[in-house]
């Protein structure tokens, strides 16, 4: 199978502390893949360096082939690859509904973002973009609060609204940082649904999550990181049966 996204050789510091170590792994397109590990093992910030919102100091990323290393967040969304937050960022004031159409492409295809449309072209477009909001809300079931100010969402309807907002820039790939942590059981199992219907419909995901229960259950393909470095690969199965990942996790069982 072809890879929707690898890795090479990535390292980054922190005012002279390694966060990432040369960690290199790739994610098989149409796959769900986990991206796992302790607590400060450089997952989040792999994600902040493939999704171009850091730069790595040294390293290669590539996606569908193609070589993204240091592209911009926009760039990267252009080319189908987005991401949510592991907490949700945006504009407290704004609607659901302003919220997506914030992040909808004003251009289709390749001109995205380039020269600005006026008249009745930008009308259209808004349009569009304004529908595909509305689809968006609907399928994530957030249609009942679509008006109202993303503060006044519950936890997991925040995270939803983070999932949308990926969803309104139509991705090829999702990368997602813990976008179940701190949600209630029930909208955890229904976020998991809706992951588990967007890769039906052929979107890569690369998910970072701590639950293991749910990596069983979502992930075809697993990565362990540890101390900025991939640790181990393979299904779930195999890679908790690894002993050096075991020791990662300071003997925790899974
Ligand atoms: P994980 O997501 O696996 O828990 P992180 O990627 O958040 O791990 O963190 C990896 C290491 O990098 C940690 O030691 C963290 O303190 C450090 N780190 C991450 N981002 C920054 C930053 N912006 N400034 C300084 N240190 C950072
Ligand atoms: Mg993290």
């Amino acid at each position: 199978m072809s890879e929707a996204l690898s890795v090479t050789g990535i390292t980054r510091s922190f005012f002279g502390v390694a966060a990432l170590n040369g960690v290199g792994f790739s994610v098989p397109q149409g796959s769900i893949t986990g991206l796992i590990g302790p607590n400060g093992a450089g997952k989040s910030t792999l994600l902040n360096v493939v999704s171009g919102l850091i730069t790595p100091d040294q390293g290669e990323v590539r996606f569908m082939g193609e070589t993204v290393t240091r592209e911009k967040p926009h760039k990267l969304a252009a080319r189908g690859l987005t991401r949510t937050f592991q907490v949700a960022r945006g504009f407290p004031k704004m609607s659901v509904f302003q919220h997506l159409m914030l992040y909808g492409p004003r251009q289709p295809g390749e001109s995205l973002w380039q020269a600005p449309m006026w008249g009745a072209a930008a009308r259209r477009r808004e349009e569009e973009l304004a529908e595909r909001a509305i689809g968006i809300a609907q399928r994530l079931r957030l249609s009942h609060v679509i008006d109202n100010p993303v503060t006044e969402l519950s936890g997991g309807q925040k995270k939803l609204v983070e999932i949308g907002r990926t969803l309104m820039a139509e991705p090829r790939m999702i990368l997602l940082d813990e976008p179940m942590a701190g949600v209630n059981p029930s909208l955890t199992a229904e976020i998991a649904s809706h992951l588990v219907s967007l890769n039906a419909e052929g979107i890569t995901l690369c998910l970072i999550e701590h639950d293991m229960a749910l990596i069983r259950q979502l992930c075809s393909y697993v990565v362990v990181m540890a101390q900025g470095r991939t640790l181990v690969t393979g299904s779930f199965d195999e890679v908790v049966e690894n002993s050096e990942v075991q020791e990662a996790y300071l003997g925790r069982r899974y």
